[in-house]
């Protein structure tokens, strides 16, 4: 099988193109086949290198690798359409030769004018043909004299076209509804329904899965198919991402933009799972699951044809799994950016790292996303008691709690190591047999003399990374004060308050 993605770099990436790239990745990757990228650049004036950059980085992000393909090379370039516009101006000259497409040279307004005339009259709007019949030689002698011509397809008349849609069975299409679609501007660019079939034929595409809203040009390329005697390729349209309210997933619905799904810290590999459930199922219930166990899995028969409502919930249900089973170190590499965001981190130094490492994937573990992740850890660099008493409620309740947090204070004095979680257990056993509480007005109060916080992570694990930090004296992180330091800087504030 040759399965392609061929976008046209004209923005960010949407999510629902990266499902067609996942899509046809996924088929070529689970039948041995290829995966071709080509870009679909012959739009000059919104096409830009820095949008392809950016799909070619986002697809790589994604893990679909491309076998052939601009940056890959191969046997069937170039892979830019506007590399390619030697091969479609020969194409457009052989259906010129055999008839099977004629020069057009009606003008916009007069365009128009056909226009507004078959809507007053109730038809669909469509090409008229009055250039259809003008001959070659009257065609030759306009453009002689300088009139410029766009070249279009002459469909044939009272035809019906049927293809069967992989996805969306059988689909019929009668020609009387098809206008002669233009195959090549005047300015000697190729419009997409041409540039397309001439690619997928040359490069020898056997399947495309693509978006339903290309379902109506599919008859027009199957008559191109048609006219050079080559055979087509087979078809299915998946069902459009939709938001929540069916309409087609937009800004909108908040994040649209593969880019900004990466900036909020979704993992690449639950976007892909994610993304992969967007209209497909694997059939047994298990929905988390690798990519290369999806590509084994994937076939289009069980690509459903109904629309895929994209559900912001399930894909953070995808990225919780995801993050909680991330290697440490890259969990790391990947927050470091986030810290910086958040001003906790410049530089981490290595110890600086070593450190991060022990404490992240328990952060990460309880978000949803990794930009949540700075937060989760704010406990470590951002100690206020001053912030935290002026809160009367907060104020309130450490007054009452004072005999646990004086306690605390107090065996914070002799030189504890909070350094693992034994070491905390052993030190709230001492508050709690100087002051006899236990449970959460024991727990509480520690929680909010330690950590300024009335809730986060298990104590048993901040606690102990609060001290391991202060000792480390972080280099490229923000300074961490110790638990003891803590202990008696928030009893003199609450003193003082
Ligand atoms: N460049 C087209 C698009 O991005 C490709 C459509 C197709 O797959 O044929 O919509």
């Amino acid at each position: 099988m040759r399965l392609r993605f061929a976008p046209s770099p004209t923005g960010q990436m949407h999510v629902g193109n990266a499902r067609t790239a996942l899509f046809n990745w996924l088929l070529a990757r689970g039948s041995g086949g290829t995966f071709v990228f080509r870009v679909e650049d012959t739009d000059a004036e919104r096409s830009t290198r820095a949008s392809e950059e950016a799909i070619a980085d986002d697809l790589r992000w994604l893990g679909l690798t491309w076998d052939e393909g601009v940056g890959a090379g191969g046997e069937v370039g170039p892979y830019r359409q506007s590399e390619r516009l030697h091969i479609y101006r020969a194409h457009a000259v052989e259906l010129l030769a055999i008839g099977a497409a004629y020069q057009c040279f009606c003008s916009a307004a007069q365009l128009e004018a056909d226009r507004q005339e078959a809507l007053a009259a109730g038809r669909p709007p469509k090409y008229v043909g009055r250039c259809r019949d003008l001959g070659r030689a009257v065609a030759r002698r306009r453009i002689e004299d300088g009139e410029r011509a766009v070249i279009r397809l002459r469909v044939p008349a009272d035809r019906e076209i049927a293809f069967d849609d992989l996805v969306r069975g059988e689909v019929r299409v009668h020609t009387d509804v098809i206008g002669d679609p233009v195959l090549v501007r005047s300015d000697g660019t190729p419009a997409y329904n041409f540039a397309v079939v001439i690619d997928d034929a040359l490069m020898g595409i056997t399947h495309v899965i693509r978006g339903e809203d290309h379902i109506s040009n599919t008859p027009r390329q199957l008559l191109l198919y048609e006219a050079f005697g080559w055979r087509p390729p087979r078809f299915a349209h998946v069902a459009l991402v939709m938001g929540p309210d069916h309409a087609p997933l937009s800004k909108r619905h908040g994040a649209t933009s593969v880019a900004e799904f990466r900036a909020r810290g979704y993992l690449p590999e639950a976007l892909t799972n994610y993304l992969a459930l967007l209209g497909w199922s694997p059939g047994d219930g298990e929905e988390l699951l690798p990519i290369d166990e999806l590509a084994r899995r994937f076939s289009i028969d069980h690509v459903g044809h109904s629309a895929a409502i994209f559900d912001v919930d399930k894909l953070a249900w995808v990225n919780r799994h995801y993050l909680k089973v991330a290697d440490p170190a890259r969990l790391v590499s990947l927050c470091v950016p986030f810290l910086r965001d958040a001003g906790l981190a410049t530089e981490p130094s290595p110890d600086d790292v070593v450190f991060l490492e022990s404490i992240v994937p328990a952060a990460a573990a309880s978000v949803d996303r990794l930009d949540e992740v700075p937060a989760r850890l704010g406990f470590l660099f951002d100690f206020a008691p001053e912030r935290v008493l002026a809160d009367p409620v907060l104020r309130a309740e450490a007054a009452t709690a004072r005999p646990v947090i004086a306690a605390l204070a107090e065996a914070l004095t002799a030189d504890v190591h909070l350094l693992d979680r034994d070491a905390f257990r052993e030190l709230a056993g001492r508050v709690r047999a100087a002051t006899g509480q236990k449970g959460r007005a024991l727990f509480h109060p520690i929680r909010l003399a330690l950590t300024g916080e009335t809730e986060g992570m298990e104590l048993d694990l901040a606690v102990p990374a609060i001290d391991r930090g202060a000792r480390l004296r972080p280099a490229g992180l923000q300074p961490i004060p110790s638990a003891a330091e803590r202990a008696g800087r928030f009893l003199a504030a609450l003193d003082a308050s």
